[in-house]
């Protein structure tokens, strides 16, 4: 462990002139406050914007884009769906109260992509930007009404206990729906038998996509005939559904074989990128994959998201609003010690994530891996007033991260 006693900034990690200390002893300059401050205002005046409908306060697509940076790294295509969808939809709001003939149609959004490409986060951020009630759901638990399992209506329950029970607040907000493709029915052709666990939930959940009222007993679980219902009105809550789609690039890639006839498509053909064909994704494809139609027509806004590459995995480490190694130095930060992270470690860590196919979602565990021991023992050797550095080297995370660890990580994933 090494220990030096200059006086550093906390956060930029920089010696600096002049220095603030908080009540728990972390060091701060003026440049990081300054910065903070404007991140601060910045994040303000959009959420300001965001609280009203007049169309003249609402923040720009772009903004909204700027928003979802700070948080989610890549997935330019898929922010940029988001950012006009969630835009549209509140011109969308907006406009109910003008008494004009053209009724602009929800923009519910479907969001497909492999597990763990932020799918969830885009969502969650959205809805922690709007600071508008935000529900999250699994498909696979639902089923049709009558039927053991969820119903539907749980997804509003959770909703509008988001929403502390205030039902035109949940009326507008925003609910989740993941795993939306592990409801699809089983062969294109509609089945003579019902197919509980696939058609049946789309066709419950098809109701709710497409704006009715829904009755929701107030505590969740099942209905009682002597209880009081509560009516919410899906409307204006957007709907935005993720699933992974898993081999639907075979759907896609038929597709579009079938449709290259002659010369000039010949040509065009060989121009597709055959490494990432889900950039093609048709609402033909959701078809082909068991959605029914009248559920995809529900779900107008459709965009995928990349694999994420070496690149993103390791900039999710460092980059987003509230990055791991952010969150580490910042914890130890309060214990008086200013943490940093060799770039050969971090890369060592995006390496074993992998090696292991942690994916992202298993980078919180390779990193609280490497950092266990660390926050164990560091508050030991706290001497107070004294800054103390320490720098997670390559040998450091190699230490850490053994073979047996590593394994026991991919086993919980
Ligand atoms: P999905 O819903 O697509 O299965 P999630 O959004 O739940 O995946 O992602 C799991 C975790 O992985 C997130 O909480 C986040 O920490 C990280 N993550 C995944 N994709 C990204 C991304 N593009 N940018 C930043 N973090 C990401």
């Amino acid at each position: 462990m090494s220990k030096k006693n200059i006086r550093t900034c906390s956060f930029c990690g920089r010696p600096m002139p002049e220095m603030f200390s908080g009540d728990n002893g972390a060091l701060i300059c003026s440049e990081c406050i300054e910065t903070g401050h404007r991140m601060i205002a910045a994040q303000q005046q959009v959420a300001e914007k965001l609280n009203d409908t007049d169309l003249g306060t609402l923040p720009t697509p772009q903004e909204i884009k700027d928003f979802l940076d700070q948080y989610v790294i890549g997935q330019d295509e898929a922010k940029r769906f988001l950012a006009v969808a969630v835009y549209n939809h509140y011109k969308r709001i907006s406009q109910e109260i003008s008494n004009d003939d053209v009724e602009i149609e929800k923009s519910n959004i479907l969001l497909v992509g492999s597990t763990g490409t932020g799918k969830t986060l885009l969502a969650r951020t959205i809805a922690k930007m709007l600071k508008v009630p935000f529900a999250i759901g699994d498909a696979t638990a639902l089923t049709q009404a009558g039927y053991v399992g969820e119903d539907v209506e749980s997804l509003l329950v959770r909703l509008l206990q988001d929403a502390d029970y205030d039902v035109k607040k949940a009326e507008r907000g925003i609910v989740f729906i993941d795993e939306i493709d592990k409801i699809a029915r089983k062969s294109e052709n509609p089945s003579i038998t019902r197919d509980v666990s696939g058609e049946g939930v789309q066709q419950s959940l098809l109701k709710m996509l497409e704006g009715s009222i829904v009755n929701v007993p107030p505590q969740g679980g099942r209905k009682h005939p002597e209880q009081e219902l509560i009516h919410i009105d899906t409307k204006n809550i957007l709907f935005i559904c993720g699933g992974a789609f898993d081999g639907i690039e075979r759907k896609i890639a038929q597709r579009m074989n079938t449709q290259a006839v002659g010369f000039a498509a010949q040509q065009e053909a060989s121009l597709v990128d055959r490494s990432n064909l889900l950039q093609y994704i048709a609402p033909q494809d959701l078809k082909s994959y068991g959605l029914i139609p009248e559920i995809i027509g529900r779900l107008p806004v459709l965009t995928y998201l990349h694999p994420l590459t070496r690149e993103a995995l390791r900039n999710i480490l460092t980059e987003p609003k509230n990055a791991l190694t952010k969150q580490y130095k910042k914890l130890l930060a309060m214990d008086n010690v200013t943490l940093t992270f060799d770039d050969e470690a971090l890369d060592y860590i995006v390496d074993k994530a992998l090696e292991y196919k942690l994916g992202a979602r298993g980078l919180r565990g390779l990193m609280e891996a490497v950092m266990t021991d660390l926050m164990f023992e560091l508050p030991n050797h706290k001497q107070a007033d004294q800054q103390q550095s320490f720098t997670i080297t390559k040998a450091y995370a190699a230490e850490k991260l053994n073979r047996e660890k590593l394994v026991q990580l991919k086993n919980a994933g």
